[in-house]
């Protein structure tokens, strides 16, 4: 049975970070769908269309790599596309403590579906999309902590 994996998460925008997990989560798995959450609920920067469009031209050379939008939860989702895996970061003690909770909580919810967590690459500890965000607003320059694929207008 080929094993899935379900990537959740805004990637609004895909960072560098992101790419460190899913391309090292290839080793784990067949075939990593990337759930781009996409909630009405969320202010997002970049709308949906262009999440989507930066994460497959940032990973146009893996085909075990898919891109999915999803609302609702990651749970049901994970049913809908038969991933038996969900892969998440850990960048520090904050990212655990928090992703602990929610896999703990979907585990409770779904006993068929494990958690499971890469430490993030040390060089990409820093990155994350909220300060890429934060620098996109003020001007800077962020193309070498977003995927390829990230094409600002
Ligand atoms: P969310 O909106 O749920 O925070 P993100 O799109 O920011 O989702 O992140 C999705 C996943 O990627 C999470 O597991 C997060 O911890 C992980 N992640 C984000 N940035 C990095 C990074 N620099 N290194 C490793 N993992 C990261």
């Amino acid at each position: 049975m080929s094993k899935i994996a379900l990537f959740p998460g805004s990637f609004d925008p895909i960072t560098t970070g992101h790419i460190d997990i899913i391309t090292r989560g290839l080793d784990l798995f067949d075939k990593i769908i990337v759930g781009i959450g996409n909630n009405a609920q969320k202010n997002y920067m970049f709308p949906i269309n262009d999440r989507i469009q930066f994460v497959k031209d940032s990973l146009k050379e893996y085909p075990q790599v898919e891109v999915m939008p999803y609302d609702g939860l990651t749970v049901d989702f994970c049913k809908t596309i038969h991933a038996h895996f969900i892969l998440r970061g850990v960048r520090n003690a904050i990212d655990f403590e928090y992703e602990k909770s929610i896999a703990q909580m979907n585990h409770a919810v779904e006993s068929s579906i494990e958690t499971v967590f890469l430490i993030t690459s040390p060089i990409y500890a820093p990155v994350s999309s909220t300060i890429v965000r934060d620098l996109i607003r003020h001007g800077a320059d962020v193309s070498t902590f977003v995927g390829e694929g990230v094409k600002l207008k």
